[in-house]
């Protein structure tokens, strides 16, 4: 089955926004819009999954990526099987590719995975014929949560060209900041980066980003300032900061508010360590998105569903 061949994105599988062209996102962005628009019409949603299945294998923790692909596959009329690390036979001796080749001859439509291992959808994407959608692959990319994030600012800021978004916090081990840098790069946005030196990549640079370690420095005319937590899991001990020594050099409070654009939209693609990386007045706070980007998670992932599965380019217009 090429399922390149009967899907509109021209893509088999979703590995990352680094392999996502402009117009692929906007077909993504537009189809989710469109999901949305008829959850607010109230109006059932078409069932473009019915009768297929998804099997989600989840082999690191997870409450809204993997919830959110459970709902967004139920709204269309799918099937989904979870399958995690504690579950699952990799425990026994088995590699991650016959745990996938196995799921395969079960016949599902698509796979979703969240593995630790940068790489590892791709590794296993190349060996099956069903697309493949990364949920997550250790520090490397999670382009659901950057696709959301786009959903979220295109709803709030309109337009994404010129846009100015700082991404605040552990850059060097965050696939969320990695995805997000393609993928607003890719639609014209001016990105830049701030957190401490141990926790910047070495020619973060060469991403086209500018890099700050002044906090307040690099607030300054950003339209968005996304907070991201320290991934202590991919930390050793010894680069790991003291929560409170951290909040005070590089935790997104009030006081950092005020020297920010009154306009600032603030997001955190969760979960958030409050009164570490974002106070809990500014998590709370008038400025903060964080719970609309939840919400758009599972239009972003019923659109990914839809469009893999074979459904066609949808948009508001296409709306009766
Ligand atoms: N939920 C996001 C992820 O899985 C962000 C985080 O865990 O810090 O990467």
């Amino acid at each position: 089955m090429d399922v390149t061949a009967r899907n509109v994105l021209g893509i088999k599988s979703i590995l990352g926004t680094e392999l996502l062209n402009k117009h692929q996102i906007q077909q993504i962005l537009d189809c989710a819009f469109y999901f949305k628009a008829i959850r607010n019409t109230k109006a059932p949603f078409p069932k473009s999954l019915a009768g297929k299945n998804a099997v989600m294998l989840f082999f690191e923790p997870s409450t809204r990526t993997r919830s959110s692909f459970a709902l967004a596959a139920k709204n269309l009329g799918g099937n989904t099987v979870v399958l995690t690390k504690e579950a699952s036979s990799t425990g026994k001796g088995e590699t991650l590719l016959d745990t996938a080749r196995t799921i395969e001859a079960m016949q599902p439509d698509v796979l979703v995975l969240r593995h630790p291992s940068a790489g590892s959808p791709h590794h296993i994407d190349r060996a099956l014929a069903i697309p493949v959608i990364n949920a997550g692959d250790g520090f490397h990319e999670h382009p659901t949560q950057a696709l959301l994030d786009l959903m979220t600012l295109k709803e709030f800021k309109g337009n994404f060209a010129g846009l100015r978004v700082l991404i605040v916090g552990d850059i060097a081990h965050s696939r969320v900041a990695r995805s997000d840098i393609y993928a607003l790069q890719t639609m014209g946005a001016k990105v830049s980066v701030c957190g401490p030196p141990t926790l910047l990549p070495p020619q973060i640079e060469a991403l086209g980003v500018t890099a700050y370690t002044d906090l307040r420095a690099a607030v300054r005319d950003q339209d968005v300032v996304m907070v991201l937590r320290i991934q202590l899991e991919r930390l050793n001990p010894a680069q790991n900061p003291s929560g409170g020594e951290y909040a005070r050099f590089y935790g997104v409070s009030t006081e950092t508010l005020k020297h920010c654009k009154p306009d600032v939209l603030i997001m955190h693609p969760g979960p958030v360590n409050r009164g570490v990386e974002l106070s809990p007045d500014v998590v709370d706070g008038p400025r903060s998105v964080i719970l609309n980007q939840v919400g758009n998670g599972v239009f972003v992932r019923m659109a990914i569903f839809h469009l893999l599965t074979g459904g066609e380019a949808l948009h508001e217009g296409t709306m009766v």
